[in-house]
C-alpha cells in the first residue's frame, strides 16, 4: 500500500495504520470464531464427485449434513452430497451459487461451495425438509456462465501479459468472480496505456478468432507438460492433471470455462496498480459488465453535453470553463485585496484609544486570508495594536486576533490564548502564536458575545 501512496504522491500513516489493522484483526477474530457441530450421515458415500464440467443440473442425494454457527455468518447448514454439478472455490475461482428442489416443490438455496478435506461442501441457511428424498440440484447458470467468461479472459489475459511484457511475467495470483477477473502478475513497471491497449486488443482477437475450449482430463502430469501446458508457480497438482487450451493458451486448470471465446464477447480492462513491489494488478471485465460499463460511461457523457448545451466537443467545452474559472478567481482576489485596502481606511477611524492601546473589535465581510491581509496591513502602520475580527462564512463562525508583537510582550498577552477562550462562544476552538491567532466555531450566533468579551483582556 505504502507503494501505491508513493505512486500517487501521498503517504502513509504508517503507526495508525497497525493500529487499525490490529482492530481489524481483533474484529475478524471474533466474527471468525465458529462452533461446528458433528456430521450427521445419512447414508455412506465414498464418490461424492464433482460433474459440474459436464451438467448443471443433476439428481443428488445428502450423504451428510452438519450445522455451523459463526458471529460473521449466523446459522448456516453443510450439505454433502453423492455427486454435486456445482463448482466449489478454488484456483481463484468462486464457488456456485443455486438451489436444492425436492419432489414436493420446496427450495433450499445454496448460497456458496467449498472444498475441505477434498470434500465439497453447500452452504445453505436452512436445512432441507425431506433429507432422504432426491434433490435436483441446479446452478445458478447466468453466475456460472459470467464467471466462465472472466476465466477463460483470465487464461488469455495470462498469454498476452507474457506475450507483451515478456516470459518474466509470472502469475502471482487470481480471482474470478462473477462480475469482475483480477490478475497479479510479477512485473517491474508501472504499465503504459499503449502495452494495456496492446493487451486488451491481443484477448479481444482471440475472442473474435472464436477460438474452441479444448479440454482433457486426467493426464499425467509430464505429459500434460511435454505438451506445451503452463503450470502456476507455487500451485500443487496431483498425478493426474486437467489441461484447458484456447489456440496457443494452454494451463492447467481446475476451473470452468466457455466452449468457445467468442462466449466472452468482449473483454476491457478497468484498472492497472502496484500491490507489492515488483507486483502488478490488472482488474478487467467481460460480456454483460462490459456492456453496462459501456452504457454506464456513455450515459455519464450524454449528461455531461447537456450540461453544457449539447456541445459537439465537450472535452474543449471543460477545459474552457476551467481556464474561465481560473481567470475568475484571478479577478476575485484582486477585488478582495482592493476590498481589504478600502476596508482598511475606513477602520483605521474606528480605533479606539483604551489607555494606549488601540484597541477594535468588529465583525467584516471578508474570508480567512482577507481578514489576516487586512489585520497584518493594519499592524504595519500602528505598533500598539489590538484587533479582533470576525465574520460568518457560509454558517461557518470566523475569529481572528492581532496583537502587535511589541505590545503582546510588554502586556504578556497571548492571542492564541485569547482565541481559545473566546472559542466556546462560537462552539468552536483554535489557536495560533501570540501576535496573531484564529478560531472557527459552529455557531456564528455567539460572535456579538465574543467580539464584547474580548474587552476583558485590556481594561
Ligand atoms: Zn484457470
Amino acid at each position: 500500500t505504502a507503494l501505491i501512496l508513493n505512486e500517487k504522491g501521498l503517504t502513509l500513516d504508517e503507526e495508525g495504520f497497525k493500529a487499525e489493522l490490529q482492530k481489524q484483526k481483533d474484529r475478524s477474530r471474533a466474527a471468525s470464531e465458529v462452533s461446528t457441530d458433528d456430521w450427521t450421515v445419512i447414508t455412506e458415500d465414498s464418490q461424492e464427485e464433482f460433474v459440474g464440467y459436464d451438467s448443471l443440473t443433476e439428481h443428488v442425494n445428502i450423504t451428510r449434513y452438519r450445522k455451523v454457527v459463526s458471529k460473521k455468518d449466523g446459522e448456516l447448514f453443510q450439505l454433502v452430497f453423492d455427486k454435486t454439478p456445482f463448482y466449489p472455490e478454488g484456483g481463484g475461482q468462486v464457488g456456485d451459487k443455486g438451489y436444492l428442489e425436492d419432489e414436493h416443490g420446496d427450495v433450499v438455496y445454496v448460497l456458496d461451495t467449498k472444498k475441505e478435506n477434498n470434500v465439497i461442501i453447500h452452504f445453505a441457511k436452512n436445512l432441507p425438509k425431506h433429507l432422504k428424498e432426491t434433490f435436483k440440484a441446479v446452478v445458478d447458470e447466468k453466475q456460472r456462465f459470467r464467471t466462465a467468461c472472466n476465466h477463460t479472459a483470465t487464461h488469455l489475459l495470462h498469454q498476452a501479459l507474457r506475450e507483451i511484457l515478456g516470459n518474466h511475467v509470472e502469475q502471482k495470483g487470481s480471482a474470478v468472480h462473477s462480475k469482475y477477473l483480477r490478475f497479479d502478475f510479477s512485473h517491474f513497471a508501472k504499465m503504459t496505456p499503449e502495452q494495456l491497449r496492446d493487451v486488451e486488443n491481443f484477448v479481444n482477437a482471440r475472442i473474435d478468432g472464436k477460438l474452441p475450449l479444448e479440454e482433457q482430463r486426467n493426464v499425467p502430469m509430464e505429459e500434460a507438460l511435454a505438451g506445451g501446458a503452463m503450470a502456476l508457480f507455487g500451485e500443487k497438482y496431483g498425478d493426474s492433471v486437467r489441461t484447458i487450451r484456447f489456440g496457443q493458451s494452454m494451463e492447467l486448470c481446475g476451473g470452468t470455462h466457455v466452449q468457445n471465446t467468442s462466449d466472452i464477447w468482449h473483454f476491457k480492462i478497468r484498472s492497472e496498480s502496484a500491490i507489492a513491489a515488483g507486483i502488478r494488478r490488472i482488474e478487467a471485465i467481460t460480456n454483460d459488465a462490459v456492456k453496462d460499463f459501456y452504457f454506464d460511461n456513455n450515459r455519464a457523457l450524454f449528461e455531461i453535453k447537456d450540461l453544457l448545451n449539447n456541445t459537439k466537443n465537450p472535452v474543449k467545452a471543460v477545459s474552457d470553463l476551467q481556464q474561465e474559472n481560473v481567470n475568475l478567481k484571478k479577478q476575485i482576489d484582486g477585488l478582495l485585496k482592493e476590498k481589504s485596502k478600502g476596508l482598511k481606511g475606513s477602520l483605521i477611524n474606528e480605533l479606539e484609544d483604551l489607555n494606549g492601546v488601540l484597541f477594535l473589535s468588529k465583525k467584516v465581510d471578508l474570508d480567512a486570508n482577507g481578514i489576516k491581509d487586512l489585520a497584518f496591513e493594519m499592524g504595519k502602520e500602528h505598533k500598539n495594536l489590538f484587533v479582533l475580527f470576525a465574520a460568518n462564512n457560509n454558517g461557518k463562525a470566523l475569529l481572528s486576533c492581532y496583537i502587535s508583537k511589541e505590545l503582546a510582550t510588554e502586556k504578556q498577552l497571548d492571542a492564541g490564548k485569547i482565541v481559545r477562550e473566546l472559542g466556546k462562544y462560537i462552539q468552536g476552538g483554535g489557536g495560533g502564536q501570540p501576535f496573531f491567532a484564529t478560531a472557527g466555531g459552529k455557531n456564528p450566533d455567539g460572535i456579538d458575545q465574543a467580539l464584547e468579551a474580548v474587552r476583558d483582556y485590556i481594561t
